[in-house]
């Protein structure tokens, strides 16, 4: 993949992160002839905390932007069903068409059609954003050799997942917001064997006191374990392998071998930051806000809001007006999510609720179907 050694002095748009939301819109504005620098902090090929589970709303947006040919390259296969695990039971639920995905390999695929649409890619560089300028926008960068400078942008995307704006990536302009109580997440691929009671096509998802763990296996074969932990547990227990052993432990799952991998860990992961956009800087994807990864939505939504900031982007109006556009365009989008995931998130702090909710949809098989399509259309 051909990449910069030093970012461009100045470009069109400025994209910082190459996580789903920033790659996808740099892909749909390069081919649209945009001068587009992509900066991220890590070198690509790069592991990133994932169920690897990708919801339809993904799939459709991919489809839309006339990328899904990503999707063959990373050797996706088909999820049928999720099995909610509770302590003394379990929930079989029909999923609306999923795939299941390596997210290293998916997240390579798209900036590799990226770089090849003529993307300007940057990597190994942190960024933040500057002053205003006349007609653009600062964008500081540095290299883990020394190397520093500025791009002047006419516009900039910022796409840097949960480390925004707590690691100053964003000026004091937007205002983070962390819920108190939020969950930490925490994930793993490896090619240890996957238990018994894990088919291909499934996700088993366990809920017990301490958060809850997803499990996959992905279609090169090899096991993808995601969590979202209580903070306070993990700092109890010295580390997150110990919790996610407790959680499936209760539900009656025993895999000793995750005991031994190295977990990567993600900041706070409930939050919102507002404004969605000020004086030609864009917020998108999870650096605009994240509820939890229970739904399996965060990509779905990144890559919606990558089409949707790219077509507020284009329009060519002034960029006052573009700001205003993509505050209420991204407010909406938001909010049917926040409603539902937020409702459910709030259910899962309660285990012993969850498991008399999955005693009862047991018994009323439509009714969970019902819910599972409920859960699907937040996106
Ligand atoms: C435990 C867990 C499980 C999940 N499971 C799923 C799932 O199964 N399905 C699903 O759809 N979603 C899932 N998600 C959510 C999903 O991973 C995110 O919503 C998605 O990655 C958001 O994409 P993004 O592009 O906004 O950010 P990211 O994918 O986080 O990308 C941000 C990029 O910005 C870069 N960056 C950060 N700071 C800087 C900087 N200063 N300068 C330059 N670059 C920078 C980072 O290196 C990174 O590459 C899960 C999340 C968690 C925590």
């Amino acid at each position: 993949m051909t990449h910069l050694a030093l970012p461009p002095p100045q470009a069109r748009l400025v994209v910082l992160g190459a996580g789903p939301a920033g790659c996808l819109l740099a892909l749909l504005a390069a081919r649209a002839g945009w001068p587009v620098a992509l900066l991220d902090r890590k070198s690509f090929p790069r592991p990133k905390v994932c169920g690897g589970c990708l919801a339809p709303g993904a799939i459709r947006a991919l489809h839309q932007a006339q990328a899904a040919e990503v999707l063959a390259r990373c050797h996706a296969t088909p999820l049928r069903r999720l099995r909610l695990r509770v302590p003394g039971g379990e929930l079989a639920l029909p999923l609306p068409p999923s795939l299941a995905v390596e997210r290293t390999a998916l997240d390579d695929q798209l900036l590799q059609m990226a770089c090849r649409a003529g993307v300007m890619w940057c990597p190994a560089t942190s960024a933040r954003v500057g002053q205003p300028i006349s007609r653009g926008r600062v964008v500081h960068w540095h290299q883990p050799q020394g190397g520093s400078g500025t791009i002047l942008a006419e516009a900039v995307a910022v796409a840097c997942g949960l480390h925004t704006p707590g690691a100053g990536v964003a000026p004091p302009e937007f205002r983070l917001r962390a819920a108190k109580d939020s969950l930490l997440g925490v994930g793993v691929v490896s090619s240890c064997p996957a238990p018994r009671e894990l088919r291909q096509g499934e996700v088993l998802m366990a809920v017990g006191e301490q958060g809850y763990v997803g499990l996959t296996v992905t279609g090169c074969g090899r096991l993808n374990a995601a969590a979202a932990l209580q903070v306070r547990s993990v700092q109890q227990h010295g580390g997150p392998a110990a919790v996610v052993a407790q959680v499936l432990e209760c539900c009656g799952l025993y895999l000793p071998q995750l005991q031994q991998l190295p977990w990567q860990g993600t900041p706070r992961l409930t939050r919102s930051v507002e404004p969605a956009a000020s004086q030609r800087a864009f917020l998108l994807g999870d650096a605009l806000g994240y509820l939890e990864p229970f739904t399996g939505q965060g990509i779905a939504v990144a890559y919606q809001q990558a089409v949707a900031l790219w077509q507020v982007l284009r329009s060519g109006q002034e960029a006052r007006e573009r700001e205003r556009r993509w505050i209420a365009c991204s407010r909406r989008m938001m909010r049917a999510q926040r409603i539902r995931t937020g409702s459910l998130a709030l259910a899962l702090r309660h285990a012993g609720l969850v498991r008399r909710a999955v005693g009862v949809l047991n018994l009323c098989p439509v009714v969970a179907a019902a819910l599972a399509h409920w859960i699907e259309q937040a996106v």
